[in-house]
């Protein structure tokens, strides 16, 4: 079965305060979009990402969609949510998904096991929303503010996305609602009401907040740091010996050398230790168990890769890299002049911000097989952040 997301990131939303759209704000060290965008991206049921984006901010998005999978080009958006949902469903349409699910990139909070109950959801009923019971009692009002009516709140909800959807239906009913001059449906489980489908509902979350003002974001930053609580921390260690050569590999940047490292990939000792510090914090074995070096297939492979599946698999399990220091043991060659690009480098494959990444280097007072230039040793540790729910 093939499943594409929409997350739609097209809106100006300037109640959250001045400043760039709340999309590109970070939150817990990621853009709220790059958020939205890596839920859909790493979950193992969707098949691909279509974001509707604000052409006038292209750049930033492209930033905050960086080294994730399934991603399609950005669809641009229209002047109202529904138009730019319609864009998103044109675009993605070549994918020729059986399902779609429709999320706000505004709500980055929405978790794995929500996604999944979506993707049930509309495989059983063909479209579905996640709903919550209502806490408040809930009153319409008139236009003087005056209570005209007190709601059953029993038959309440309020309801959230993804809201999912089989694709060929709601597609086509996007299709009529523009044909019948109809742009302005509050969300698309309305249209598809309009249209005549069958909405049904399964349960929402709490957390699964929708940012609008500035406080909402106080709220999420609560909530993240309370939901990815179970923080976890990884060592790694290697050692590559120095062959002939012209160059090292050291945090995926190429360093002019007289010497080169040996190894079966590109020998790159440092994203080595680094990936069995991120897989160690998660408890997912080590490099060789995932890439063995029996296996022709990493030969030669540049390291950036081994990195970027470890912090992959955090990503799939909704968690994500705290922070990423490494100490590279070696008399030569000299690492300072190169340590900011090296920095930048990991912070890069690792999909954080170079705050979060420290490289340091020492020699070993030319004791043992480093002191002797025999080789370079790296040691690093990952800290991680896993959801409470993680295993
Ligand atoms: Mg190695």
């Amino acid at each position: 079965m093939r499943v594409a997301a929409i997350v739609v990131a097209a809106g100006r939303g300037s109640r959250a305060g001045s400043g760039p759209p709340k999309q590109l704000r970070p939150l817990g060290g990621e853009p709220v979009l790059r958020r939205s965008l890596r839920l859909f991206a790493a979950h193992d049921a969707v098949t691909a990402v279509q974001a509707v984006i604000d052409p006038a901010f292209a750049a930033a998005f492209r930033d905050a969609g960086a080294g994730l999978p399934k991603l399609l080009a950005p669809a641009a958006g229209g002047d109202t949510r529904q138009q730019s949902v319609r864009a998103g469903l044109e675009a993605v349409e070549r994918e020729r998904p059986d399902l779609v699910l429709i999320h706000d990139a505004a709500r980055p909070l929405a978790s794995p096991a929500l996604v999944g109950r979506a993707i049930a959801a509309a495989e059983k009923d063909g479209a579905a929303v996640p709903a919550l019971a209502v806490a408040d009692t809930i009153k319409r009002v008139d236009e003087a503010g005056l209570v005209a009516e007190t709601l059953d709140r029993a038959a309440l909800r309020s309801i959230q996305t993804p809201q999912a959807f089989a694709f060929a239906p709601i597609l086509a009913a996007h299709r009529r609602a523009a044909e019948a001059g109809r742009d302005d449906f509050p969300d698309d489980a309305a249209l598809a009401e309009w249209a005549g489908i069958k909405v049904a509902t399964f349960a929402g979350e709490a957390g699964n907040i929708k940012l609008t003002t500035a406080d909402d974001f106080l709220r999420a930053q609560a909530i993240d740091a309370q939901a990815l609580g179970d923080v976890r921390t990884g060592s790694g260690f290697d050692v590559h010996a120095f062959g002939p050569g012209d160059h090292v590999m050291l945090g995926g940047v190429r360093i002019a050398h007289d010497r080169a490292l040996l190894g079966h990939s590109d020998a790159d000792v440092l994203l080595h230790a680094l990936t069995d510090a991120v897989l160690g914090a998660a408890a997912e074995g080590d490099i060789g168990r995932h890439f063995p070096p029996s296996d022709p297939a990493w030969r030669g492979a540049s390291s950036d890769r081994f990195l970027a599946h470890a912090v992959a698999l955090v990503a799939a399990r909704g968690g994500r890299i705290a922070h990423l220091d490494a100490t590279l043991l070696a008399e030569a060659p000299k690492i300072g002049p190169h340590a900011a690009a090296i920095r930048g480098s990991i912070a890069r494959i690792a999909g954080i911000e170079d705050g979060r990444v420290s490289i340091k280097a020492t020699t070993t007072e030319r004791l043992g097989f480093v002191g002797r230039g025999e080789g370079i040793a790296a040691m690093a540790t990952a800290t991680v952040r896993l959801p409470w729910s993680a295993p």
